[in-house]
């Protein structure tokens, strides 16, 4: 396959671990006979230096004609005072929006030998590999009229979702749910909001098309209780913009450091595939960033933008089996041995080369 992924690397750390990332694409090339583009694009307070906007236009229409987007990450503590159009994160909702992307897909697996990384009890964590489909542009955080009384007296915001909106992510969920352990849990409040009663029956309506995918119903107080006493029992929860934004932190906490954690954005256009943490200035240059987020997220590229399952796959094997061999970088080492960001990244690279 010819294909072309636009790295973003950003700010912080986002250049060492995308880098790390863009040395695995270019591993699963070789083994698997692809033939990737790697062009790379400006964004956020690498853009402001240059006195461009956090979103250049140049950077978006990149983003736009590429076949995927992956990028490190975008902050600056040097930018933080500035309006909040002027700031690297406005790049981030601007990209989001300009490229449509509605669903936002946030894995949280608990890593062989890294069961003891996260907060809870090891045999409580065994077998988490869950994914958590937020709807990523309406809800509450969208609707309108929203606002506050000039006298400060009372705020509102309003929640609205669309039978349309609510279809086209639960397809997303069933689709994604249809590769992996088949079974969807849905998560709302439909004992209270109207919205949830809506997104209860056209999830319903959904799911009756995906007659192999089981469905279930969970209210949003329960399934956060659930997703830290029993993470195991989830395949797929889908849920609205707010709930999501919510569980899926909830979700990536259980099963241990940031640095892990992938995330994809897709949608109408170019897909954006993205590690979850910041861009760590406390650690930025040091070579000490953990590169598995953004690896995993280029896994994720290649499985949902590029359809590349069987990729997509033998790069989440050779992270597991790296971990396995014991290597970690330090914000998983506890204090003991460690590697840095270039060696974990060459490390899975080779892996993929071999496995
Ligand atoms: P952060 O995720 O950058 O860092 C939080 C903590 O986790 C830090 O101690 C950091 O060293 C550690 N950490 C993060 N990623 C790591 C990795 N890969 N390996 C090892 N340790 C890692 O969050 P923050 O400090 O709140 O924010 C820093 C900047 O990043 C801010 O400007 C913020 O706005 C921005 N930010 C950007 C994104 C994004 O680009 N998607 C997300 C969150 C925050």
């Amino acid at each position: 396959m010819n294909a072309t992924i636009l790295l973003l690397p950003g700010d912080g750390i986002g250049p060492e671990v995308v880098a790390g990332a863009a040395g695995v694409l270019r591993a699963v090339e070789t083994r698997f006979g692809h033939a990737f583009e790697l062009p790379e694009a400006i964004i956020g307070a690498a853009a402001l230096r240059q006195g461009l906007p956090p979103l250049p236009d140049v950077t978006l229409a990149a983003a736009r004609s590429a076949d995927a987007i992956l990028l490190g990450a975008v902050g600056d503590p040097a930018f933080d005072r500035g309006p909040s159009s002027g700031r690297p994160e406005a790049a981030l909702l601007g990209i989001r929006k300009a490229l449509g992307l509605y669903a936002n897909l946030r894995p949280a697996r608990v890593w062989p030998s890294l069961e003891t990384a996260g907060p809870l009890k090891p045999e409580v964590l065994a077998g988490t590999d869950m994914l958590v489909v937020r709807e990523l542009t309406g809800g509450l955080y969208y609707g309108e009229p929203r606002g506050i009384e000039p006298d400060g007296s009372s705020a509102h915001n309003t929640m609205r979702y669309s039978r349309q909106e609510i279809d086209r992510i639960a397809r997303h969920a069933f689709d994604a749910a249809r590769l992996r352990r088949r079974r969807v849990t849905s998560v709302d409040k439909a004992n209270v909001l109207e919205t949830s009663r809506l997104w209860r029956t056209v999830v319903t309506e959904v799911g009756a098309e995906y007659p192999e995918v089981t469905l279930d119903h969970m209210l949003v107080d329960s399934c956060a209780m659930r997703i830290a006493l029993a993470p195991s029992s989830f395949d797929v929860i889908v849920t609205e913009n707010m709930f999501g934004d919510i569980l899926s932190d909830e979700a990536g906490a259980v099963v241990g450091s940031l640095g892990l954690l992938p995330s994809a954005s897709l949608g109408a256009g170019t897909g954006l595939f993205e590690p979850v943490h910041g861009s760590a200035p406390d650690i930025a240059g040091k070579d000490l960033a953990n590169p598995i987020g953004a690896i995993a997220s280029a896994a994720m590229l290649l499985r949902h933008a590029l359809k590349l399952e069987t990729e997509a796959r033998a790069v989440e094997a050779a992270i597991e089996r790296v971990l396995v061999s014991g290597l970690k970088t330090a914000d998983l080492a506890g204090g003991g041995p460690a590697v840095g960001t270039k060696h974990m990244a060459a490390s899975i690279a080779a892996a993929v080369g071999t496995s």
